[in-house]
């Protein structure tokens, strides 16, 4: 249902995401130089890929989003506060280690909407901190949480970023902290975890301050 594609200079998750009954697929994240496998698994599998969403705008979660799109013109989603550096991007004053093609999103994606993959159902949680449109994707059926680089494995996403709102972040990590224990979390960068294995994630201000 879930498969990570660590792609790029910082070894970005890009995930496929797919419904088993119906074969239907979203990318999240199309790292660069993560097209050409994301490509061979779809096609492995027989996926039907309907959407593209990134968690956030940082150009390391959207480096082959226009060689994916050029296949597969799907419509691209983000939050709204993310939206302009996909358009242009640097615009958000990270440096650019390797040149990023613009692109257009289509559709927004804010607090409490709801994304359909086939018959999987994810809630949007905004979670400012790290970038001013980070986005959390969360089944609560599935027991998932595609988490961006709001949470990793032990830590949590840079807050020294010219996008950075700390004061936001220790509300949005106050927020999964109180997701149910058994919560699988997909990160943007390494290896997925569990809520209960962050216990930290409620006293996040006095660890990562
Ligand atoms: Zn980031
Ligand atoms: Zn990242």
């Amino acid at each position: 249902m879930i498969e990570a594609f660590p792609s790029g200079p910082f070894a970005t998750n890009a995930y496929v995401v797919y419904c088993p009954n119906t074969k239907v697929a979203a990318i999240i994240d199309p790292a660069p130089e993560s097209a050409e496998n994301l490509f061979a698994y779809l096609d492995e599998k027989k996926l039907h890929l309907e959407k593209i969403i990134l968690t956030h705008s940082h150009w390391d979660h959207f480096g082959d989003l226009k060689k994916v799109h050029d296949k597969f013109p799907v419509p691209i989603y983000i939050h709204p506060k993310d939206r302009e550096n996909v358009i242009s991007p640097g615009s958000d004053g990270l440096p650019l280690f390797i040149p990023i093609t613009g692109m257009k999103p289509d559709k927004q994606l804010k607090e409490g909407d709801e994304v359909q993959i086939g018959e999987l159902i994810f809630e949007v949680l905004h979670t400012p901190g790290h970038s001013p449109g980070g986005i959390c994707l969360y089944s609560k059926k599935h027991s998932i949480l595609m988490s961006g680089d709001t949470l990793f494995k032990g830590s949590i996403g840079n807050l020294s970023f010219p996008t950075a709102e700390p004061d936001k972040m220790w509300n949005s990590l106050d927020r999964l902290a109180l997701l149910p224990a058994d919560t699988q979390v997909y990160p943007g960068h390494g290896e997925m975890t569990y809520i209960k294995n962050e216990p930290w994630l409620k006293d996040a201000k006095k660890f990562f301050n």
